[in-house]
């Protein structure tokens, strides 16, 4: 079973994917796999500079450059987003196929990057957007400022609502929350051995 998991930062994500971990699945981070796409992928790294000429330098991707140049032009966007999520795609699929079974894969693009269509279910992760500020800033050690200038870069939770075919709402205490997350695992029939959670 694949399970897709989404929700803006802050949520509450990694609890639940920290769970399928324990169950013995396979958590696929994509923001993760990027990062190290962007070391090992040359494929990817040459049509980034096709159509950004200048912004890879002896096989190092300048992410300055790029960045203002997609920051800038949300067509840019569009254009790098189209290059990377179907890197990224190729990758998942690749250890998917390597490691059948439950898995889960951790996307904050999994609509756009196309693979929710690989997933057998996709959960929303939603918290309120107070909490998820305190928790980035304490998580990340950031500004409150910089804390609201990501979420407002990223998608709302009516959003994710809409797309997801569960939702999880982390709006409280963190021991209820996971409560939570362990009975919809339960409900799909995964199971965490009782010596992982003691
Ligand atoms: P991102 O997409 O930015 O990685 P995320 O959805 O994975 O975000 P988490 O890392 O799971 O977010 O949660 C953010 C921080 O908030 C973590 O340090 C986590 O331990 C903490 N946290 C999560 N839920 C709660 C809660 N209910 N109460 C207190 N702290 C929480």
């Amino acid at each position: 079973m694949i399970i897709g998991i989404t929700g803006g930062s802050g949520s509450g994500k990694t609890t639940l994917l920290n769970l399928i971990r324990e169950a013995g699945g396979l958590v696929l981070d994509c923001d993760a796999i990027y990062h190290e796409l962007l070391q090992t992928d040359t494929e990817m790294l040459s049509a980034i500079e096709k159509q950004f000429p200048g912004t890879v330098e002896n096989g190092v991707l300048n992410r300055k450059k790029l960045g203002a140049i997609v920051f800038a032009d949300g067509q840019a966007l569009l254009t790098l987003n189209a290059i990377t999520h179907s890197a990224v795609k190729k990758e998942v699929l690749r250890r998917l196929e390597e490691k059948p079974g439950l898995a889960a894969i951790d996307a904050i693009a999994l609509f756009e990057g196309g693979l929710a269509e690989t997933c057998d279910l996709t959960v929303a992760v939603t918290a309120p957007m107070d909490q998820r500020i305190a928790r980035l800033m304490a998580r990340d050690g950031i500004t409150e400022e910089y804390a609201r200038s990501r979420i407002a870069a990223q998608h709302d939770e009516g959003w994710f609502r809409e797309r997801c075919d569960h939702i999880l709402e982390n709006h409280g205490d963190l021991a209820v929350y996971t409560d939570n997350c362990l009975a919809f695992l339960r409900e799909q029939g995964i199971m965490i051995p009782e010596t992982e959670r003691s």
